[in-house]
């Protein structure tokens, strides 16, 4: 089998909100063609304009390479030499970030094209499953009122969720507000439902003013606090974590196995949540989180887009060692909402693991059509 094409799909919905944390607005989508007509989904969590241009850029040289050029006439079923390919051939403008998160795209692709070729779900592929399905936390933006934060963990523990996260929105602008938030939410969930405050980079790199939230969230029974500091700042995670009880989560801005590898080592996390379609795909989380493991570190993988990442982040957690928690986006976003064709619902809480081969997903072409941005999807038969 051969790739014969590459394609970055962006997809934005009609109005954006730049001054929300909703990554769900838009999207880069990427499809890899094959000679023999399997196509592989994947999908990249960042800008997608600057993303597409990693696929689209041509060959400058050989350490700085369009992924596009790299990948067309390969053998997409070669996953471990295509991923060295493509980190090798944007080395001189990669090794983290856009090149890698583009990369992190096309790895999803091919494990796709891989399950479809023969038959299997990707968790079968990656040496069987642990689990066939995995507790979800509603992952939601932090209101603004205490009012809201109770109501939004009433109805979304209606809907059969027994873990929330809200994240950004407020947090980090007023410590006693911060806390009001999570202990409202906290009093609405009870001891059954877990809550967990992702504070979206809220402290800067001020580590005296997230200890003192931190220990306030302790008291509260708060499961985690998740990015308190911008993401280089990993003296600030060392003394936080050092300092209090409460599990410290941080690293969905990272990526490759090296860069989790300083996140540990430097910031001292407790749950490191590696992005897989920004992280290097599924063949690097998995290496991530083995090491995670292997320091006894969690490892929850961030996801916030579509139900791409859904499926594959899904997959992920069927195998991995220790499986705590699937994130679960519920922004009703047209792009999280109806992209593909299977929603995976929460079911007496839990998500199934998808049983379909590769992925276990279509994408719905008229949705796709409708929000493309700039070239039309290509048509397949
Ligand atoms: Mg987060």
């Amino acid at each position: 089998m051969k790739i014969t094409e590459v394609e970055a799909i962006i997809l934005r919905q009609p109005k954006v909100d730049g001054a929300i944390a909703d990554g769900s607005q838009d999207d880069l989508i990427v499809r890899v063609h094959t000679d023999e007509g399997i196509v592989g989904i994947g999908e990249v969590d960042s800008a997608p304009e600057v993303a597409k241009a990693v696929f689209e850029a041509p060959n400058s040289h050989y350490i700085a390479a369009g992924l596009r050029h790299v990948l067309i006439g390969q053998d997409p079923l070669d996953i471990e030499g295509l991923w060295r390919r493509m980190y090798m051939g944007s080395v001189y403008y990669g090794r983290r970030g856009v090149a890698v998160h583009a990369i992190s795209g096309v790895d999803i692709a091919l494990w796709d094209i891989k399950g479809k070729k023969l038959g299997k779900p990707i968790s079968e592929l990656l040496g069987g499953k642990k689990r066939d399905k995995i507790r979800p936390y509603a992952s939601l933006l932090m209101p603004d009122t205490e009012r809201e934060a109770a109501a939004q963990v009433a109805r979304l523990v209606g809907m059969g969720f027994t873990a929330i996260k809200f994240g950004w929105g407020p947090i980090g602008k007023d410590e006693a507000h911060d806390v009001r938030l999570a202990s409202a939410a906290k009093k609405e969930a009870g001891s059954k439902v877990e809550i967990l405050i992702d504070a979206g980079f809220g402290y800067g790199a001020d580590a005296d003013r997230a200890i003192r939230v931190a220990r306030r969230l302790e008291e509260l029974g708060i499961y985690w606090l998740e990015e308190p500091f911008e993401p280089d700042e990993l003296e600030a995670y060392a003394k936080l974590a050092d300092t209090v009880g409460i599990r410290v989560a941080g690293g969905e801005e990272d990526s490759t196995r090296w860069g989790f590898c300083e996140l540990v080592e430097r910031g001292h996390v407790d749950v490191v949540q590696p992005d897989v379609t920004r992280c290097g795909g599924i063949s690097e989380i998995l290496k991530i989180a083995r090491e995670a493991h292997r320091v006894g570190v969690g490892c929850v993988p961030h996801a916030w887009k579509s139900g791409v990442i859904k499926a594959a982040s899904l997959h992920v957690n069927a195998v991995i060692d220790d499986a705590t928690f699937q994130e679960y986006c519920v922004a009703e976003t047209p792009i999280n909402l109806h992209l593909t064709r299977e929603k995976m619902p929460v079911k007496d809480g839990f998500v199934a693991v998808p049983t379909g081969p590769g992925l276990g997903i279509e994408l719905d072409p008229d949705i796709l059509e409708r929000y493309a941005v700039g070239a039309k999807p290509l048509k397949i038969k």
